[in-house]
């Protein structure tokens, strides 16, 4: 699994500057190795919505130690293709997820504790 330093030398090998210059961009994207350990971490952020998330959190654009200026999508656009090979949408992802009788469980909001709610056995 690649480590955000190395995605940041890849950064800078296109589009030049330092590995500084991108490696806050990359760390946020596998920061999700602190939920799960293996590569299923890239559900929360390697996706197209993700890349947007990232422009939302760094701006619009990265300014490089040269002057340079580069759109942050840019960056997560190659640190998603890097490890994924391609961009894929959070559809993508959420087709793979097995449905658990849990996830789609309700309860009347705000009745669970009113003591005028009557209990049926
Ligand atoms: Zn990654």
């Amino acid at each position: 699994m690649a480590h955000p330093y190395h995605h940041a030398l890849s950064s800078v090998r296109k589009w030049g500057g330092t590995p500084e210059d991108y490696i806050a961009i990359h760390a946020w994207f596998d920061e999700s190795k602190q939920i799960i350990a293996d590569y299923r971490h890239r559900a929360l952020r390697h996706h197209a919505e993700g890349i947007f998330m990232a422009e939302k959190i760094f701006g619009v654009t990265v300014t490089l130690s040269t002057g340079r200026i580069i759109p942050t999508r840019w960056v997560g656009e190659q640190h998603v293709r890097e490890d994924l090979g391609r961009i894929p949408s959070f559809a993508d992802w959420v087709r793979a997820i097995r449905p658990e009788p849990w996830m789609g469980r309700s309860t009347t909001i705000g009745l669970e504790d009113d003591p005028r709610r009557e209990v049926h056995p």
